[in-house]
């Protein structure tokens, strides 16, 4: 393999490490992002749940004890006129403190308001679910209602929270209920920091009381079906003692919108990076191929150099020495060069080179090996050439330079002289396969130049 093959295939290989390296460290930097945004987003979710159920049972425990010290006031103060008066006061003082308080009431075993914080005849509240919970069934204790519509307080909603007061032998004394705003329950849960997410407060059987909605208008589409997520940023909790759930749920669009976002920025920089590096790569090995050229070929002729065509021919030399193959040599000198140089310029000299090289070329097998050695000299190198065939591509050249119209305002012709040798077993290394080319092409020289000479081979 060639030093610049094997360069080409480091850079290559290179590219690609650095490249996979690069996508590895990307993925995992990303994945590891989603994991966190949901990882972070479910925590924030089960606490909101978590928070919100647990402030509504110490609500709930707030109306009991509230229910709890109602009823002994009524056990103490029984049923006068003044007692009647404070009850009221009592209760309209309790439902002042508490803005989720619509209303407080006490009911007789008949289902009758007996007390309340309104004003005015009492509404009969014989058929409400609150009051008929503990008249139907005689173990009742606690009763969360489902929210409906006010009979007292026009277009309000509210969820009726009921306890019923027993003697020690089961028969029912009273029921206290509390009328709970819907409004203004949920109020406590509105923050700013509740952006792209949803709290709910709902029964088991499916009632929705209320519901806080922080969720912002989705940025993508539909990222939750994409990634199927639909769940899993949601979180359920109870709310102990009471049949009431708290749901708090994040908007998935929000929560992976930014996240998705930077994803599709950290690979169009990471694609750009590729390109970048790719392009400067291509151009590295650009590079190193010019300056492969330039090293190898001689500018003039773009024949293959001295030093370039030794290399390779030694290779050449020790395959056909290796095989045992025939192999042969020419070696071409322009004749009276510097004559032509004298009379027509230094210009159509080098014309004359350029000439010469194109018909060595045009001559010559693919396997044939063409270079110049300096100056108006060539060298030919015909593996698998037996002298008497490189003595016939010899003369085809001879003919075809001398028949080479040369010169733009005054036409001239050159003449070449040629040595050919071939390899005989004797011959140990290259140089005196052309060394014996050499003293050929002096020969030629001496005897007149423009022919092809060889020397006599001694039998090997
Ligand atoms: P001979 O027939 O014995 O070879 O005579 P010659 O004049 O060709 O031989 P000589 O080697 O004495 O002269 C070669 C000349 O070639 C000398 C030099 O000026 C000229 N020459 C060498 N390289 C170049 C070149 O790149 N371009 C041109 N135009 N001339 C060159
Ligand atoms: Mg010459
Ligand atoms: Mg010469």
């Amino acid at each position: 393999m060639s030093p610049n093959r094997i360069l080409r295939l480091s850079i290559q290989a290179l590219g690609i490490a650095i490249l996979v390296g690069l996508s590895a460290l990307l993925l995992i930097h990303v994945l590891d992002d989603y994991r966190l945004i949901l990882t972070q987003a479910r925590e924030r979710s089960r606490l909101t749940a978590h928070y919100v159920a647990h402030d509504l049972e110490r609500r709930f425990y707030g109306i009991e004890q509230m229910f709890l010290g109602i009823g002994d006031l009524l056990t103490v103060l029984g049923d006068s006129p003044q007692a009647h008066t404070l009850i009221e006061a009592v209760l309209k003082d309790r439902q002042r403190r508490e803005a989720d308080f619509m209303d407080l009431l006490v009911v007789d075993t008949q289902g009758r308001i007996r007390h309340w914080t309104g004003t005015g005849t009492p509404p009969s509240v014989t058929d409400r679910s609150y009051v008929t919970a503990h008249l139907q069934n005689p173990d009742s204790q606690w009763f969360v209602g489902p929210p409906q519509w006010s009979k007292v307080h026009q277009g309000q909603r509210f969820f009726a929270v009921s306890r019923a007061f027993r003697e020690p032998d089961g028969h029912l004394r009273h029921i206290l209920v509390a009328i709970l705003d819907l409004q203004t329950l949920p109020r406590a849960y509105v923050e700013p920091g509740l952006d792209n997410l949803r709290i709910q407060l709902k029964s088991n059987t499916g009632n929705v009381y209320f519901t806080v909605d922080g969720i912002s208008r989705p940025r993508w589409e539909r990222p939750s079906a994409w990634f199927g997520l639909d769940d899993t940023l949601g979180t359920a909790t109870a709310v102990p003692g009471t049949p009431l759930g708290v749901q708090a749920r994040l908007g998935t669009d929000a929560v992976l919108g930014p996240w998705l976002a930077n994803t599709a920025v950290s690979f169009s920089l990471g694609a750009l990076l590729s390109l970048a590096m790719f392009t400067a790569f291509r151009h590295i090995i650009r590079q190193q191929d010019r300056l492969d050229f330039l090293a190898t070929t001689d500018a003039l002729s773009r024949l293959t150099n001295r030093g370039h065509f030794m290399a390779l021919a030694r290779k050449l030399f020790t395959q056909s020495r290796r095989y045992d193959q025939p192999l042969s040599t020419l070696v071409l000198d322009i004749d009276d060069f510097k004559q032509v140089n004298d009379r027509y310029g230094h210009s159509q000299g080098d014309r004359a080179i350029q000439a010469v090289a194109r018909l060595l070329r045009e001559h010559c097998r693919d396997s044939d090996l063409v270079g110049r050695m300096g100056g108006e000299e060539f060298v030919m190198l015909l593996p698998n050439t037996t002298v008497a065939g490189a003595l016939a591509t010899a003369d085809k050249l001879l003919k075809a330079v001398e028949d080479a119209p040369l010169g733009e305002k005054e036409p001239f012709s050159i003449t070449v002289s040629i040595g050919v040798s071939g390899r005989t077993a004797a011959d140990s290394d290259l140089e005196s396969l052309i060394n014996r080319a050499d003293q050929a092409l002096y020969r030629a020289k001496r005897a007149g130049k423009n022919r092809v000479e060889q020397l006599a081979v001694p039998h090997s």
